[in-house]
């Protein structure tokens, strides 16, 4: 654009240099002209007072003698109209007279046939011709030698007079006139041409902004100026082949929760946001790296030329300033950004690598947002299960798919079931069961867990109300449940709706619970105990194992994670230290103390010997279902008869 600038700029000055040139030419051809007319009018002006002044003129344009009175007006004519000197020819070009203006002595001057006023006395017509600075110093600086007819009143052609004009003021008049003039014309030239080429420049620079504004419109994303989707892909696909057999990153950024902010603080505040982002995108490539906004809260970038290592280097940095609060109109929120990215060399197609890129951005928001990755194989697998199992749950919970296995909690010493606890089953397509430690986190990504869990409740409720015994049941809670705010009211219903005497019932939780919102999690957690149900900490010792939580909340019961039972056999003395050490913590503060993954009648005894005979693993009882424990029972029931008869 600037070029096109520059260059209009010397079309135009080339332009008044032209015209400037062709008027200073057609001024000096003028004055040329003026002078010529002048001086032949001055010649003529001549020769008419030559011919009304002189007596016997003829006599003297044949003869070349002047008699006394002629040399006279001779003598005079040489001072009339700034003539310098004079020649007379006759009629057929002899020379009869040449003057000299220094001395002005009158010579006669022998017979010469001239050309120029033989031509003259033919035609009658004047010839001109105009000189300067010839350099001889018996002439004018300018001067006009003019040959015209001398012609008597009676009209007859007498001679022919050679006049040398003194031009050099009237050349001086002429040229100050002309050159005013021409001056004049320049400068009223420059004031119109100006002032239309100025409207033109402003024309054409109005015009080329817009069509710059347009081009850049249908390349760009108006808001935040980054490329759009289409120009993006073609920058990007023509710049992968350019950079040969090097290594090329392809980024997706994506605004983690852009919706609720759109939503909740307004369409102003999320395109600053958006904005906000692209700045920090802009700052932290490279200049032959391509962003792009790819529409709604996704941007695109292509790091051209760049390794796995340097890519992981600059989508950190992106994540890092993506991560600085945005202000807007005094409100400041702090954002953050979700990325996956892939680097391949030319060899894959670019749809292959935006198809990488979308797996590992999909990776990181099932993982929980605001970090980065880099695609690799296992993402596609693990992401094509997720999707598989979050099929299987929206199948579930339309079609009453899930299914709830009871696993007995015992006394090891007398061997006797103290309860069961509810472990919720999902099968796939192929009827094989999938570990709720796998479905569980992701139906709570898909927010679906409380209405699971409300149907676990329900059905554990109902199944433990029909057994003949008293025994306890024990449903697994997830922290999401306690964030819907219904938990207290489900589980108030299940109770109510089963006829299960509340004290049959004990809640599960685990410490990640406890790191939430403690106000409003103690506050549930007293209003379900209220409601007459016991509440148990799940696998103690994995997580913080804080004391402050045992004291504050006051558990009813702890249950020791397997991963304990799972470490006996390598560190015996230090896993029964910590064993002994929970159960004398769980009797100080008034709490039963269960373990569980019990699989070894050794593990079964060991633990009894530290003072854990509440047990739960798969030596006591696998989960199973309501059937396969019914069974086993009645046969055990049986058993027992046999027994005793025996
Ligand atoms: P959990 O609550 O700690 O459940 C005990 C897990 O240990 C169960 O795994 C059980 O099958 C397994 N287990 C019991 N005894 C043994 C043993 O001797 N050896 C071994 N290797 N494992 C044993 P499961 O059923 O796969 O459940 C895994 C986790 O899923 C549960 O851990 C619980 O946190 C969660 N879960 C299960 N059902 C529900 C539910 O209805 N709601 C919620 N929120 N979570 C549930
Ligand atoms: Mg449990
Ligand atoms: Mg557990």
């Amino acid at each position: 654009m600037r070029r096109a600038f520059h260059r209009n700029w010397i079309g135009l000055a080339a332009c008044a240099v032209i015209f400037i040139l062709a008027v200073g030419a057609t001024v000096s051809r003028s004055v040329e002209r003026a002078l010529e007319a002048d001086a032949t009018a001055r010649a003529e002006h001549w020769a008419d007072f030559l011919t009304g002044k002189m007596p016997g003129l003829d006599y003297l344009m044949s003869f070349g003698r002047p008699t006394a009175a002629q040399s006279l007006v001779l003598e005079q004519a040489v001072k009339i109209g700034n003539v310098d000197r004079f020649n007379l020819f006759d009629p057929v070009g002899n020379l009869v007279f040449a003057s000299d203006s220094h001395d002005r002595v009158i010579v006669w001057a022998s017979n010469v046939v001239n050309e120029k006023p033989l031509q003259v006395a033919r035609t009658r017509k004047p010839m001109v011709s105009l000189q300067e600075d010839t350099g001889r110093s018996d002439r004018p600086l300018v001067f006009a030698e003019a040959v015209v007819p001398v012609i008597d009143q009676k009209g007859n052609l007498t001679g022919v007079a050679e006049v040398v004009i003194d031009m050099t003021e009237s050349a001086a008049g002429f040229r100050h006139n002309f050159t005013f003039m021409a001056f004049m014309i320049i400068a009223m030239a420059s004031v119109v041409f100006g002032a239309l080429a100025w409207a033109y420049m402003k024309n054409k620079r109005r015009a080329d902004h817009s069509e710059n504004r347009a081009n850049f419109l249908s390349a760009n994303d108006s808001l935040t100026g980054a490329l759009n989707r289409p120009t993006f892909l073609q920058a990007f696909q023509t710049a992968r082949l350019k950079a040969a057999n090097k290594t090329c990153g392809l980024v997706f950024v994506d605004i983690d929760h852009f919706k609720s902010i759109n939503d909740a603080r307004g369409h102003d505040m999320g395109d600053a946001v958006l904005r906000h982002v692209a700045t920090q995108l802009f700052r932290c490539v490279e200049e032959e790296d391509l962003v792009a906004r790819f529409g709604g809260d996704e941007f695109a970038i292509g790091f051209v030329n760049s390794t796995p290592e340097q890519t992981n280097e600059k989508i950190e940095r992106i994540l890092a300033a993506c991560r600085m609060p945005v202000t807007q109109r005094g409100t400041t929120l702090s954002t953050s950004v979700s990325i996956g990215a892939t680097v391949s060399e030319k060899a894959l197609a670019l749809k292959d690598m935006l198809h990488e890129a979308d797996v590992a951005l999909q990776w990181v928001k099932a993982k929980g947002r605001n970090d980065c990755a880099i695609y690799d194989d296992r993402m596609g697998n693990r992401l094509r299960r997720e999707r598989e199992v979050k099929a299987l749950i929206k199948e579930a919970l339309a079609g009453g798919g899930f299914e709830l296995h009871y696993q007995p909690c015992v006394n090891a010493e007398r061997d006797e079931i103290q309860g069961f606890e509810a472990l919720l089953r999902l099968k796939d397509q192929t009827g094989t069961y999938i570990s709720p430690a796998e479905f569980i986190p992701i139906a709570e990504e898909m927010g679906v867990i409380s209405e699971i869990g409300n149907w676990v409740l329900q059905q554990a409720t109902s199944d433990a109300a029909s057994w003949v015994t008293d025994v306890y049941i024990a449903v697994n809670l997830s922290p999401l449940q306690f964030e819907s705010g219904q938990l207290v009211a489900q589980v108030q219903q299940a109770l109510a709706a089963s006829g299960l005497p509340p004290h049959r019932l004990e809640l599960e939780i685990t410490e990640s619970l406890l790191i939430r919102d403690e106000h409003n999690i103690a506050f549930q957690l007293d209003a379900l105990r209220e409601l007459g149900a016991s509440i148990a900490m799940d696998d103690f010792g994995t997580g913080f194992s804080s004391l402050s939580y045992l004291w504050k909340y006051g558990f009813d019961k702890l249950k020791i994670d397997r991963s304990f039972i799972q470490a006996l056999e390598s560190d015996p003395d230090k896993v029964r230290d910590i064993i002994e050490s929970i159960v004398l913590l769980g009797k100080r503060l008034g709490m039963t103390v269960t373990v569980e993954g019990i699989e070894t009648g050794i593990q079964r005894d060991q633990l009894i010997a530290m003072g854990c005979r509440l047990q739960q693993g798969f030596l006591h009882g696998r989960p199973s279902t309501l059937e396969t424990i019914r069974l086993s029972r009645s046969e055990r029931a049986a058993q027992e008869e046999a027994n005793k008869a025996g």
